[in-house]
């Protein structure tokens, strides 16, 4: 009995200790985020339909569905292209009856410059509680002479690792009124409309042992272990059919079982997952024919996954196709619990401040995440058709900038944008 009593006191002193952290960063985070004009609500907010009465007396207008977003803008042009996403999704929601409940929570530089480290516990806590999280970008010149662990990266990688996201989602769309962008012929981009669904948590990256040695010789050697667990591929294939199942219905697997033990594993487990998906059609296809044919023939594709290195390589080329880093949304998803929704591109230090970031990808991240993690699609939709109607209008930030078209700013992309989605 002594033994434990002091053990129980201990345990509650340290509960104490983190719940007055918790409450300190907490009012820390709101004092920032109303600095910046935001506004704040509470993190015990509703989360489903039931609790209607609640949103009414916090003054957020009632909806038929209401979802809880944690928002993270980041550092660098994250919090002037979260701003427009936020707008967007209110003017959605609006006009497809949905309610958005946002708290917002630093990550990144902005976290290191307030509670010195990347990801505060009560920022990932606060993702995990949600119902989807909305992140901008992390990182920037400031913070580049930081010892590794303590750099903005880290915080991003930490978020992954602590939302248990392991499905990478990145669409490849070439839009045409941007198809020119491209750095291959028009007519073989054209079209283009590709997801790639990358393993994100395992494979050589990840796989032991790795690091250095010596072989026979005495020369040195570095290693690395390409490994796959049956479970990991499980729930990747999984992920991967359902997204097929809501696009266009073909799935093509990418792999290397003509050499490695690890990809025949790999197409054994998609196959057999196949059986509950038969209303996919299953291809299958090596790394190094994909990289060839995502560049010769990139129509050719509709959904794809892969391993984590080859997906690395192979999202990233077919990215290339559309020509502009600004316009790329992308999804971090797990088995189930919220998934992360971020643009492709970093932080943009260099613009950042000066009204000049393209907002498009963190727009289409949000329909992503009302498309994949909701399954509102009449809402993802009505976003991806008012960008849509920017690009035809010809609105370009000067990322996307071509003879003919209009110059402008963030905040004036903002405005076309929303009298497009209010039509
Ligand atoms: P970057 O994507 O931030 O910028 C590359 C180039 O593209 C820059 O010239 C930038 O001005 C431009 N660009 C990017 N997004 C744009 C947008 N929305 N509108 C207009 N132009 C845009 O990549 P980088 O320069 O290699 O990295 C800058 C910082 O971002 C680094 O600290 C890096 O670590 C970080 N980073 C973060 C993420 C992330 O948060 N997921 C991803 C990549 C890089």
């Amino acid at each position: 009995m002594s033994n434990h009593a002091p053990k129980r006191l201990h345990k509650k002193t340290e509960r104490l200790i983190k719940e007055t952290h918790t409450k300190k960063m907490n009012a820390l985070q709101q004092q920032q985020h109303q600095l910046r004009g935001g506004s704040f609500s509470s993190s015990k907010q509703v989360r489903g339909t039931s609790r209607r009465a609640s949103l009414v007396t916090k003054g957020v207008r009632a909806a038929a569905k209401n979802y809880k977003l944690t928002l993270l803008p980041g550092d660098g042009i994250g919090p002037e292209i979260m701003k427009v996403a936020v707008d967007v999704l209110h003017e959605v929601g609006r006009k497809h009856d949905i309610g958005f409940t946002f708290e917002e929570k630093l990550v990144g530089g902005a976290a290191i410059d307030a509670f010195g480290t990347p990801l505060p516990e009560d920022t990932l806590e606060c993702c995990k509680q949600s119902d989807a999280v909305l992140l901008a970008a992390i990182g920037g010149y400031k913070w580049d002479t930081l010892e590794a662990n303590m750099r903005p990266e880290r915080g991003l990688l930490g978020l992954r690792a602590g939302m248990e996201v392991f499905a990478n989602l990145r669409p490849a769309v070439v839009l045409p009124q941007l198809a020119d962008a491209s750095s291959l012929k028009k007519d073989i981009v054209s079209g283009t409309d590709i997801m790639v669904v990358r393993e994100l948590t395992g494979g050589i990256y990840f796989g032991e042992p790795k690091g250095f040695g010596t072989n026979d010789k005495g020369e040195r050697i570095g290693f690395n272990t390409m490994v796959y667990s049956e479970s990991e591929v499980d729930r990747i294939a999984k992920v991967a059919f359902e997204i097929a199942q809501k696009r266009g219905g073909r799935l093509c697997s990418v792999e290397k079982s003509n050499v490695l033990e690890v990809s025949q594993l790999w197409k054994e487990r998609v196959i057999k997952q196949h059986e509950n998906y038969k209303d996919v059609e299953l291809s299958h296809m090596y790394i190094d024919n994909c990289a060839m044919q995502v560049i010769r023939d990139p129509k050719q594709f509709d959904t794809i996954v892969t391993g984590n290195i080859f997906g690395d390589i192979i999202s990233d080329a077919a990215s290339m196709l559309t020509g502009s880093i600004g316009m790329l949304p992308s999804a971090a998803v797990g088995s189930s619990g919220p998934g992360l929704y971020e643009p492709v591109h970093g932080s943009a230090p260099d613009i950042a401040g000066q009204n000049k970031a393209n907002p498009l990808a963190q727009v289409l991240s949000a329909a992503m995440l009302l498309r994949y993690q909701f399954g509102e699609e009449a809402a993802a939709k009505s976003i991806e058709e008012a960008v849509n109607a920017t690009l035809d209008q010809g609105f370009r930030t000067g990322d996307i900038m071509q003879e003919g078209m209009k110059l402008v700013g963030c905040t004036e992309m903002q405005e076309a944008l929303m009298k497009n989605l209010s039509k």
